[in-house]
């Protein structure tokens, strides 16, 4: 049993040490990646499902890794948030996100908010409303169109991110809140804060269609979001009848697969000629 134990602890510290190593390699690419520009925002369209017009896009990051070819954010975000890169990767994000609505915006394209995602760590370490009001006046964006998605986790901490976001609304940006339903925050924190839109996970809507539980669900996260005052948008939406069923429980804004992935911005701004 000893050497049974004593072999484990062995596998368990080779393999720490692996991941340990993985995250330090990741951790020194993503601080060349932000030197080289190596990120990119894909944009997702958030549609109407009663007649698929476009109604806003989220901002997603990927990254050109010069080896490894595109990385989806799942792979990188959580070893950036361990350090401080987060808030430079978080910054770049405000300010490519602000230079591209102002483009689109001068092209004459439609107008729809396109959000960005910030995740807890950046909130409460770094100084968020003066990076975006910088953002704001390098770029001319127009802060209006421009949403910030926030997770439940953000909102743990309401006494220290109550200023940071009053001086972020006041600027004219909109608020949404990101994985509704999937955090441990309690209804009494959406009161305390001014939160635009709900966006309900995608775990809530997968299967709806067979799941009359989840249907029950689903509709009660869109009644509190609405009683709310609160506008709704269902996330991972992959058929038309998750759509039909969102919509007839109120719930008539989309994303997800099935109305359009994350694409590049010049396809994109390709869907905003169009519509
Ligand atoms: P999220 O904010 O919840 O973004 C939605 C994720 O679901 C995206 O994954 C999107 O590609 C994916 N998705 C959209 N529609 C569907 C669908 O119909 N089915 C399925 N299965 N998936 C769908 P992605 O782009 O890999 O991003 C993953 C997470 O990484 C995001 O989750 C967000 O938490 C984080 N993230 C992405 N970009 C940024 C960023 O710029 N900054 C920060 N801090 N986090 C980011
Ligand atoms: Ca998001
Ligand atoms: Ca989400």
């Amino acid at each position: 049993a000893k050497e049974n134990g004593r072999a484990g602890y062995r596998f368990f510290r080779d393999e720490m040490n692996v991941r340990t190593q993985e995250r330090l390699a990741i951790e020194h690419d993503l601080h060349l990646a932000l030197k080289r520009e190596e990120f990119e925002l894909y944009y997702q369209p958030k549609v109407d499902s009663r007649n698929g017009e476009i109604i806003g896009g989220e901002a997603l990051i990927r990254w050109n890794h010069p080896e490894q070819g595109r990385v989806a954010p799942g792979q990188f975000i959580s070893v950036a948030e361990q350090s401080n890169l987060i808030n430079g990767i978080g910054e770049w994000v405000a300010r490519a996100v602000c230079a591209q609505s102002r483009l689109w915006g001068d092209a004459g394209l439609k107008r729809v908010p396109i959000s960005f995602n910030v995740s807890a760590r950046q909130f409460l370490y770094s100084d968020l409303p003066v990076v975006l009001a910088q953002a704001i006046a390098d770029t001319g964006a127009d802060p209006t169109l421009l949403e910030m998605e926030l997770t439940e986790s953000v909102l743990m901490r309401p006494q220290e991110v109550q200023s940071a976001l009053a001086a972020i609304k006041a600027m004219g940006f909109r608020i949404a809140l990101d994985d509704f339903g999937t955090g441990y925050s309690s209804l009494a924190y959406l009161r305390k804060i001014e939160i635009d839109t709900i966006k309900i996970n995608r775990s809530f809507v997968n299967d709806i269609e067979k799941s009359v539980d989840d249907v029950v669900i689903v509709q009660t996260l869109i009644s509190t979001a609405l009683n709310l005052h609160m506008e709704v948008i269902a996330e991972g939406v992959e058929t038309e009848g998750q759509a039909m069923i969102l919509c007839r429980s109120g719930c008539c804004a989309c994303q997800g697969y099935f109305f359009g992935k994350p694409m590049p911005a010049i396809q994109f701004a390709e869907l905003l000629r169009q519509s």
